[in-house]
């Protein structure tokens, strides 16, 4: 008999993020597994989606944007990332969200053979997002406890088959953000092997204790060879909405356009004229975005440290990642499972970040983009585990 599915579906597993969301509804936990938040998107926002649908703008949209849209995006990546000058007709693409945004873009540059270089611990997607796209994914790992990358070994990693290199800044699951250095360091191998950056700067706006976002594609020489993939669904807190976009120059646009055509023919139309305004916002919005999730974030760590956690606290985005040493568990997946059924509360194993053979068996990823009052009720779930750090 014929397989009746294909080859590349049996190279990667179902979403572990998502079945911990399952399991968390079946024993009734509180979800910190998955990055969403459980309050609600800016007031702001949701009326611009109301009117707009009102208004009547409910069929497609332009396959790669609504105009409005993509020029909201050339302005921000201007002001915020340091990139002037970028052309809405020719360099923005708008997906369905980061996810599509980041598939489409992958399946624009890839050919088979391909390789692509991938920083692990990584956002689960990115390993089924090659496969998919029929790369071969080359793993560098950051390691704790500053998640920094051995510059020997992302040398080593790029060569004449290398295609891509995606970089999350600020990162998940660590919340490491890279630094100028860093990201230097990067561009000159991707200059070096005419390789493509692939930032996903989802978290951009999440930062902490001072930390600045820098972005790839202001680095001299880089724009012409960067995709920035980027969404509103994190910094508005609207990730059912599905708008993100892909910032590129016009050759690997034209590319990235046709795929997202033939995927998905667009991105919901009334939320994309609301993403126009979304974008928009002004300062204070982005500053008081931050300061709310440095509260979570303090709070969160403060209830786990006391659970015996040991923390590596964030510089951006909305997780911390944990070792669990203390605990004396098997594993991460082990852990995982007691930690619904015993304590009530849902996070995700540290392996589903990790390909190498052993990574993450000893770490646990929570995310804090909840209500106080869900981080509260998470906090009393987490005391009496008996953890002795
Ligand atoms: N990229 C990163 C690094 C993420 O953490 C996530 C969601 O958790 C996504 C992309 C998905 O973004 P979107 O909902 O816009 O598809």
């Amino acid at each position: 008999m014929k397989p009746r599915t294909s080859q590349r579906t049996g190279y990667f597993t179902e979403s572990v993020i998502r079945e911990m969301t399952r399991l968390a509804i079946l024993h009734e936990a509180v979800n910190l597994a998955q990055g969403f938040p459980d309050f609600p998107a800016p007031e702001a926002v949701k009326q611009a989606a109301i009117r707009a649908i009102l208004d009547d703008v409910n069929q497609y949209a332009i396959t790669w944007g609504a105009k409005r849209l993509r020029e909201a995006v050339a302005r921000k990546i201007g002001r915020y990332n340091g990139v002037a000058g970028v052309d809405p007709e020719r360099e923005v693409t708008v997906c369905c969200g980061s996810t599509e945004t980041m598939i489409a873009s992958l399946m624009a540059i890839i050919n088979p053979g391909d390789e692509v270089v991938i920083f692990e611990p990584f956002y689960e997607n990115y390993g089924p997002d090659t496969y998919l796209s029929g790369a071969m994914p080359r793993f560098v790992t950051l390691r704790e406890p500053g998640w920094r990358f051995d510059e020997r070994e992302l040398a080593a990693a790029f060569n004449d088959r290398t295609r891509a290199i995606i970089i999350t800044t600020p990162h998940n699951p660590t919340g490491k953000v890279f630094s100028r250095e860093e990201l230097a360091f990067i561009a000159g191998l991707c200059q070096r092997w005419d390789a493509i950056a692939i930032t996903d700067e989802i978290y951009e706006h999440i930062l902490y204790d001072g930390v600045a976002h820098t972005s790839i594609a202001s680095l001299d020489g880089m724009r012409e060879r960067t995709i920035t993939v980027n969404a509103i669904s994190k910094t508005f807190s609207v990730t059912g909405w599905r708008v993100g976009y892909a910032v590129a120059p016009p050759d690997l646009t034209d590319a990235i356009r046709k795929v997202h055509d033939f995927l998905t023919v667009g991105a919901p139309a009334p939320l994309q004229e609301a993403a126009a305004v979304a974008l928009d916002f002004g300062p204070d919005y982005f500053d008081d975005l931050s300061k709310a999730y440095a509260r979570r974030r303090d709070l969160l760590i403060s209830a786990l440290s006391d659970a015996g956690f040991r923390c590596f606290v964030p510089q951006g985005a909305y997780y911390v990642m944990t070792d669990i040493s203390a605990f004396g568990a098997p594993d991460d997946v082990a852990f995982c499972d007691r930690l619904i059924r015993e304590a009530g509360v849902a996070a995700v194993p540290g392996s589903s970040f990790y390909r190498t053979e052993g990574g993450g068996r000893q770490q646990v990823r929570f995310c804090f983009c909840k209500r106080d009052e869900t981080l509260h009720r998470a906090a009393d779930r987490l005391q009496g585990l008996g953890g002795k750090g």
